[in-house]
């Protein structure tokens, strides 16, 4: 019998051709998952990134990639229906797409809220909604919504982003609790500072913004998508059993002051 944490069983992480859904893909696939690599695009949004594709080849995992855009119903139904048709099933999905704009609530223009909501809130309820019914006859069903510290707590200019985020981690208590009797994990990560392309630009260009996210964090260096990773595997895997609607941390002390 295989000791790989996540063998036989079935996976699918939407946005994860970059960042931290690529760091889960490649970190389920490693531990014997099958899993469907669901995006609106293929190749990594950074250069410097590794394709996830690569990454699951090289640990000899099944995988199938779906264009997928959360925002839209029909797409996430025949993901899910590629997750039936190529591997029987689906045991844990990952939402994990996401979008981030920096604005203060007054000069938020409306298409930036609604593009905000629609992928990182809309998004996660559509496709939990459309995975529930494969989720309820696997042994071993799990949810893991990519939350935020800003669905924690507040953060400057991000008011939109704070609002959906803030939805994600109370959708996750409430399925948590819907979904129990049929021992559904419903679990929610809460990343802090995770150097992906989200926020290339401002590590990158602005020095006062990246010195408050440096004072912010008290762990010495911000996090990277593989510590994310480590997290969903612990909510994706049997030692995670008995959690449930919780909303984990990952953020090296942000929301500890
Ligand atoms: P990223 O930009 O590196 O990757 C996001 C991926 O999602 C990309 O591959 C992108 O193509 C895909 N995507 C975007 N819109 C999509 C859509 N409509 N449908 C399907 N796929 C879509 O971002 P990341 O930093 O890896 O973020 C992943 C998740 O983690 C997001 O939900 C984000 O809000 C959350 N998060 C990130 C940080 C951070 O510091 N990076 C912190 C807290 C939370």
């Amino acid at each position: 019998m295989s000791d790989k944490r996540l063998a036989g069983r079935v996976a699918l992480v939407t946005g994860a051709s970059s960042g931290i859904g690529n760091a889960i893909a490649a970190k389920f696939g490693a531990e014997g998952a099958s899993v469907v690599v669901a995006d609106i695009r293929r190749e990594p949004k950074l250069e410097d990134e590794q394709s996830v594709f690569d990454r699951l080849d090289a640990v000899g995992a099944d995988y199938e990639f779906v264009e997928m855009d959360v925002t839209d119903e029909d797409a996430i139904i025949d993901a899910l229906e590629t997750a039936q048709a190529e591997f029987g099933g689906l045991d844990i999905l990952v939402n994990n797409a996401g979008i981030y704009f920096q604005n203060q609530a007054h000069e938020t223009p409306i298409d930036e809220y609604d593009a905000i909501m629609d992928v990182n809130l809309r998004g996660v309820f559509l496709a939990s909604k459309h995975a529930l019914e494969s989720l309820k006859v696997s042994d071993h069903g799990k949810i893991i919504n990519l939350s935020s510290i800003y669905g924690l707590v507040g953060g400057p200019n991000s008011a939109a982003y704070c609002a959906s985020k803030g939805g994600v981690s109370n959708l996750t208590r409430q399925l948590a609790l819907d979904y129990a009797s049929d021992e559904i994990n419903v679990n929610a990560l809460a990343p802090g500072i995770i150097e992906t392309a989200q926020n290339a630009e401002w590590r990158e260009t602005d020095e006062e913004l990246l010195a408050d996210w440096q004072a912010s964090t008290p762990w010495p260096r911000f996090g990277t998508p593989e510590d994310v990773a480590d997290a969903a595997l612990f909510l994706a895997s049997d030692e995670s059993e008995f959690v449930t609607g919780h909303v984990l941390r990952v953020d090296g002390g942000w929301t500890a002051w």
